[in-house]
């Protein structure tokens, strides 16, 4: 049998992190089962629902390289497949027409807390004249649904418990739990992998499955990701949009690596490909405890993925000017090796480019002493040939002649060439700017 997985997430916001890593864990089992993958936008809230939110969802699984089997179903469009199945039921006695109006229930409800609302349609009766019933699944009231999940294994619910739910509303649109179960069906959905705050939908949908005569899909919930703090993961955490991750500068392959360590686990392995994560994958080494978000492991993950990555691809990344080919190349062996993100990455590059401004440390560092030993070392490069060993040589001699310490020199050299003292080494500086560019960055702090 194929497997048949989809992420059927809700366009109201944007592609949060969270889900983000329930569209990897389906995506990831579909392709690692040679099955489908299948991608469901559930836009039946027209309220919340937005464009922007839907095109969000499109881009973010784009870049994050996770790809799905033919058009993306929109659920909302489907609305009369919805009304057609709760008639269906209807017609064979598993749901009925309630004529409850709201201020029934609203004094029901009233009157009893947390009591299961039985209506009397149930039983069936002559309708009000003129109107509009919901309809409602004429449940099991004795026995149990029983859920086989993945993660949380057999957990059971006394149908007693459950009241006979709304399947479509008095203006004929569907409630969550009918779309939801008619779209997977129609959809040969075999694999549902979910967050677990949808664990206990599950139960009421194995009632429409039971209903309907359909065989329900295997369930894996996954549990919920959790702040470093133990907290829900909230924007303070750093639960943002996917967009937000691309804007700060992480890889989609770190984003993906970060999120598939985040709750699954294949030994000890950190750095797992996505190719190898293709192959590795299966449901059985999901964690069964929330997972926690840790910025500082995803931006190690990230500055991983940055050292490793070809450098023309690197390189084009970072968009810099026509004609700094060369000052790239020669110095990003050196800077990826100090950058968590590409926005960082990108900010200790921008020195190649231009003179820039000295942050409050390189200030220090230009002080008259500092200002100093640049003016006394300058024509002692200019003789010197402009090679990385050259330069060393040169700025090590000038430092035993005057007694100074390297940083002494080698701070105020820095903070000139590069408006910062974290940087690297000053050969290299000086010979990824070349002879002119150095010269005349040392003269103008002077
Ligand atoms: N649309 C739901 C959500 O975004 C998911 C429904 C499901 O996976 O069954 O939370």
């Amino acid at each position: 049998m194929t497997i048949i997985t989809r992420f059927a997430p809700s366009p109201t916001g944007y592609l949060h992190i969270g889900s983000a890593r329930t569209a990897l864990f389906s995506w990831l089992y579909a392709r690692a089962n040679g099955g489908k993958f299948l991608l469901r936008v559930e836009d039946t809230d027209r309220e919340r629902s937005t464009q922007p939110a839907i095109d969000a969802i499109f881009s973010s699984m784009k870049w994050l390289g996770m790809d799905w089997d033919g058009e993306a179903i929109m659920q909302f469009a489907r609305a009369n497949r919805h009304a057609e199945v709760a008639h269906q039921m209807v017609a064979a006695g598993k749901a009925y027409p309630c004529y409850t109006s709201a201020e029934e229930l609203a004094a029901f409800r009233a009157a009893n807390q947390h009591a299961k609302y039985r209506s009397p349609w149930r039983e069936g009766g002559t309708p009000p004249a003129g109107a509009k019933p919901v309809i409602r699944l004429k449940a099991p009231l004795t026995g149990e649904t029983i859920v086989e999940d993945k993660v949380k294994g057999r957990v059971s619910v006394q149908n007693a418990e459950m009241d006979d739910m709304v399947l479509l509303r008095s203006d004929n649109t569907p409630t969550y739990m009918l779309a939801v179960v008619v779209d997977d069906h129609d959809m040969g959905v075999t694999d549902v992998i979910r967050g677990d705050d949808h664990f206990t939908n599950t139960f009421r949908q194995l009632q429409i499955y039971d209903a309907m005569g359909w065989i329900a899909p295997n369930f894996c919930h996954i549990p919920m990701i959790l702040g470093a703090d133990g907290a829900k993961l909230s924007k303070r955490h750093g639960a943002l949009g996917v967009g937000e991750y691309e804007k700060m500068g992480f890889l989609p392959e770190a984003i993906c690596n970060y999120l598939l360590r985040l709750g699954w686990s294949h030994g000890d392995d950190e750095v797992i490909s996505q190719q190898q994560a293709i192959e590795w994958f299966n449901l059985d080494h999901l964690s069964a405890s929330p997972a926690r978000f840790d910025m500082d492991k995803l931006k190690s993950v990230n500055a991983h993925y940055i050292r490793t990555m070809d450098e023309k691809k690197l390189a084009a990344m970072l968009n810099f000017p026509a004609g700094m080919e060369n000052r790239v190349q020669s110095m990003l062996p050196h800077l990826k090796e100090r950058a968590d993100t590409l926005v960082e990455l990108a900010a200790s590059a921008a020195f190649l480019f231009a003179q820039q401004n000295p942050d409050e440390k390189a200030l220090t560092a230009l002080s008259e002493i500092g200002k100093g030993h640049i003016k006394a070392l300058l024509p002692k490069l200019e003789a010197t040939n402009w090679a990385a060993a050259d330069l060393e040589t040169c700025i090590k001699a000038y430092i035993t002649e005057s007694g100074a310490k390297f940083p002494v020199v080698g701070m105020p050299v820095r903070a000139a060439l590069t408006g910062t003292t974290n940087a690297p080494a000053v050969h290299e500086i000086m010979v990824a700017l070349g002879k002119t560019e150095t010269i005349a960055r040392l003269k103008a702090v002077l």
